[in-house]
């Protein structure tokens, strides 16, 4: 991320000659125009023009053109090829903004968190696996451990792609700080220090292209799939959140004198997390494979990693909130498969409809939820697939409106027509279940 705002100027000071004029459509996945530094000056200020229809937008063949237009601040040069930069982009319509496109909504959202002299800081975990380049295999043939996490051999064999892409976020200025093997074979996590909502939702977005490509570079195939090998841990996306007191500068949800560290505003913030829970996993787990990394069987390594039920605890990874420390929380449920910006968003439409309406998160439960979760009573069960979930988000009121009625029209169509094809899909599971009735 840089001050720069005219790009033109950008282009000429580091020598770049294309920019990808990018935007994030409902499904997450990331669109762009390749445009020569020669033609940005004119494309900065009337945005480059987009069938809308042909991505995720739930737009037809019929409507106008879409125009992306660029968010200067946020351009990056590629580290890995210096002469394109990337540049994230806000989709408007009929000179209007486009109300579901996912980077306009987070706008909106932060607009009213700053209405209210508050700041939501995030910071975000996505794993993701080193395959072959087919997608069916982990890469390393060695990476066979029983309990794989933070193996020192296997990080090793892969450390010329982890430290290419940990050099380029430190060149970035994000402030990189750990790298590791996770808990699957084949499964890698690097972190980098917390920033604004839409900073991290930038940096998410352009973390995942940059993982993806340097995979490439190295003939491998990098997945955030959220589950995508049966039995081995899968690929969350854990978010750690604080709120931010504008005027003083002070993180509102530090208090010591309180329960955790956690202030009123904190855990008010967090009712709002946990009363909305089921209904924003549609926004947290977006696809059908989500629903097999929550609600899992044991994994290989001794456990999932991923909650099952609406629970809140300390520094314990079994619930689906957990308190590490004071000051933040960490939302265990999201998975690779989370739009980076609708992520931001739903924390955020949740979070503050519990800030307005005082809203509790209930009793915390300091126990091992593997182990013990069927002691509790009344935590309400996450969605146990897709369609749970589009119901459990239609079903909120309270978040569809908060997260704009325009935006949750368009994504319950389309997550339904999803699960309609994946209904309509003949798996050989019926046939091997059935054929002998
Ligand atoms: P863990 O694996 O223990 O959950 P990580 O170190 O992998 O934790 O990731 C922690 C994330 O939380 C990082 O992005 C970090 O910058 C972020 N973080 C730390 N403090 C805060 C805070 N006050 N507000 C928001 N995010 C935070
Ligand atoms: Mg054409
Ligand atoms: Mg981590
Ligand atoms: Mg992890
Ligand atoms: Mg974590």
């Amino acid at each position: 991320m840089t001050e720069m705002t005219d790009l033109a100027a950008f282009a000429r000071e580091k020598g770049v000659k294309y920019f990808m004029i990018s935007y994030t459509d409902l499904f997450g996945a990331q669109r762009a125009k390749l445009v020569p530094a020669q033609a940005i000056a004119d494309m900065q200020t009337d945005g480059a023009g987009f069938a809308g229809f042909a991505t995720w937008l739930d737009l037809t063949p019929a409507h106008p053109d879409m125009l992306a237009v660029p968010d200067a601040p946020s351009v990056i040069q590629l580290p890995w090829k210096k002469e394109v930069a990337w540049v994230a982009s806000n989709c408007v319509m009929d000179g209007a903004s486009l109300a579901q496109a996912p980077r306009n909504l987070l706008s909106r959202l932060i607009g009213e968190a700053a209405e209210m002299d508050l700041e939501i800081k995030t910071g975000v975990e996505p794993e993701f696996f080193l395959l072959t380049p087919e997608g069916t295999q982990i890469s390393d043939p060695y990476d066979t451990a029983a309990k794989p996490c933070y193996d020192q051999q296997a990080v090793m064999r892969r450390y010329d792609v982890i430290a290419e892409i940990c050099d380029y976020m430190l060149e970035l200025g994000w402030e990189a700080y750990q790298n590791d093997h996770e808990d699957a074979n084949g499964q890698f996590e690097m972190n980098w220090k917390y920033d604004g909502a839409m900073a991290t939702a930038d940096k998410h977005s352009f973390f995942k292209f940059m993982v993806k490509s340097v995979a490439e570079k190295h003939g491998l195939r990098a997945t955030f799939m959220p589950k995508p090998i049966p039995g081995l841990t899968g690929n969350g996306c854990h978010a750690h959140i604080s709120v931010w007191n504008t005027k003083t500068g002070k993180n509102a949800f530090a208090d010591d004198t309180k329960e955790l560290g956690l202030s009123d505003d904190g855990r008010h913030f967090l009712g709002g997390i946990m009363k909305h829970a089921s209904a924003l996993a549609l926004i947290t787990n977006p696809t059908i494979n989500s629903y097999k990394r929550i609600n899992a069987p044991r994994t290989a390594s001794g456990a999932t990693w991923a909650p099952n039920s609406v629970t809140w605890t300390g520094n314990n990874r079994t619930h689906m909130v957990r308190v590490p420390g004071p000051g933040r929380f960490e939302l265990r449920l999201p998975d690779g498969a989370v739009n980076p910006y609708l992520l931001q968003a739903v924390i955020i439409a949740a979070g503050l409809s519990g800030l307005r309406s005082k809203a509790d998160p209930g009793p915390r439960h300091d126990i091992d939820m593997y182990a013990e979760g069927h002691k509790i009573e009344g935590a309400p069960k996450l969605p146990l697939n897709l369609l749970d979930a589009i119901r459990a988000y239609d079903a909120d009121a309270g978040l569809k409106a908060a997260m704009g009625e325009e935006f949750s029209a368009a994504y319950i169509k389309l997550k339904s027509q999803e699960w309609n094809s994946f209904v309509n899909h003949f798996s050989p599971w019926e046939r091997e279940n059935t054929l002998d009735v």
